[in-house]
């Protein structure tokens, strides 16, 4: 794809989709997916949480946790052995297995799209549509019971707006807790209410994805850091108890460039990592999309310098100590993306990640959610080797994800190690989701 191609497919109607003609055909023929068996009998039910499981965790006093923490290393934190050995279950053992376990299928990490709806309208995402139910509690359940059948053992929640129904979210983190899953919970924090925290800690929610956009709400970028404030503090705060990770989400795009610098010093401020993104119009056509013509967020060809400096300033922040998931080399690359001068990248979709749509049918990434090619359903997946390779060639130079690119990564013993080994020395203070081999972190 040329630069101007590049430049065109965020910004006309021409580029409605990423992947070329020939494969969009085949992605979305037939025009509906097999759907998930029924199974005689009453639907299975998650059973209902206890709470507090934790007690003596949910009246311990962590008002001094409350303050920001730049008089020290704002990142400095403890980790108990059944912390480590929650992590070392949910990445290290499936990862593992993978590499010594014959066939293609081993996933590490399957997102479950417990929601397709989502409470706000940001003008780049084509990830909702609120017509659409939420998953069953039967669909979840046999989701969890399937996936600890397999290798995988980290769960992502995903939306859609995942605390749309927070009760249905602390039975489900609840009950794959219990199957030992490290659980990953996105948001855009507008429900994250203190007695959502409180449950979703107590029931051994691992992470939270907290997605923001800008500092002041925007139009057409709702996600704004002011407009979660007073819950974003409580929930900062409680995960030094509870032991979970609280991370910023931010994308990229054309109009926030300044709120990207600032939710970088606010992220920082309080000891938190960044994941950044960079804007990508949709991978298919999503007929529900609603923002594909007339689009403030889309990056186009007068926005790269623009664009450029800003990620030029996010890896100077990295080299000076600022934690993100995204290696100095990964961030670099998001100015190749924009050019359309992305390469192949080993891409693990289908093999180590798999999304289970709400309807309990199986795709393999995120950017192919919305193809109605039959990949199977939770209980019968169908992923082929040969399909997904061909596939893969076509959408991967076109294709920036940050979670299957450090998968990606991992896929190459010799880079594993020489990883592993540093982070050892460092005594593992360094662990940031970065993995990229150039990655001075
Ligand atoms: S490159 Fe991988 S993650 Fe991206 S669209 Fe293709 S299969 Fe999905």
């Amino acid at each position: 794809m040329s630069e101007q191609e590049a430049s065109d497919r965020s910004t006309t109607p021409a580029w409605s989709f990423r992947v070329a003609p020939s494969l969009h055909h085949l992605l979305t023929t037939p025009a509906s997916r097999a759907a998930l068996p029924f199974q005689p009998g009453a639907p299975q039910q998650l059973p209902d949480p206890v709470f507090p499981q934790h007690h003596g965790l949910l009246i311990a006093d962590d008002s001094r946790l409350s303050k920001r923490r730049m008089d020290v290393d704002p990142y400095r934190r403890g980790w108990s052995a059944p912390l480590i050995y929650r992590v070392l279950r949910g990445w290290l053992f499936p990862y593992i297995k993978s590499r010594v376990l014959p066939g293609d299928f081993h996933p590490i990490i399957a997102y479950l799209f417990t929601e397709w709806k989502c409470n706000l309208d940001c003008q780049y995402c084509w990830a909702f549509d609120n017509r659409v139910k939420g998953m069953t509690e039967d669909t979840a359940k046999r989701s969890i019971d399937w996936l600890h059948s397999t290798s995988c053992r980290v769960l992502a929640l995903m939306g859609g707006e995942p605390l749309l129904r927070p009760a249905f979210v602390h039975k489900v983190v609840y009950y794959a807790a219990k199957k030992g899953f490290w659980i990953y919970v996105p948001t855009n924090g507008r429900l994250m209410k203190p007695a959502v925290i409180d449950r979703l800690a107590d029931a051994g929610m691992a992470v939270v994805n907290l997605a923001v956009d800008v500092v002041q709400e925007k139009p057409g970028l709702p996600k704004g850091f002011n407009a979660i404030r007073p819950f974003f503090e409580y929930l900062v705060r409680k995960q030094y108890k509870y032991g979970y990770i609280v991370f910023f989400n931010i994308n990229i795009c054309r109009n926030n460039l300044e709120d990207v610098r600032q939710l970088t010093e606010i992220a920082h401020d309080y000891g938190l990592i960044t994941d950044y993104h960079i804007n990508e119009s949709p991978m298919i056509a999503e007929t529900h999309f609603k923002h594909l013509d007339e689009n403030s967020t889309f990056i186009r060809r007068e926005d790269w310098p623009h664009v450029e400096e800003t990620i030029d300033w996010l890896i100077d922040k990295n080299r000076g100590g600022y934690k993100m998931v995204n290696s100095i080399q990964r961030l670099g690359q998001m100015k190749d993306f924009i050019r359309g001068k992305l390469q192949e990248w080993n891409c693990r979709a289908g093999q180590n990640v798999v999304v289970i749509r709400v309807d309990g049918t199986l795709a393999p990434c995120f950017p192919m959610y919305s193809a109605s090619y039959d990949w199977g359903t939770v209980e019968n997946q169908r992923f082929d080797a040969r399909q997904l390779g061909d596939m893969k060639k076509d959408c991967q130079p076109h294709c920036f994800s940050t979670l299957n690119h450090n998968l990606a990564f991992c896929y190459n013993d010799r880079r594993v190690i020489r990883w592993g080994i540093r982070q050892a020395l460092r005594g593992f203070q360094g662990v940031s989701g970065s993995f990229d081999q150039n990655s001075e972190d």
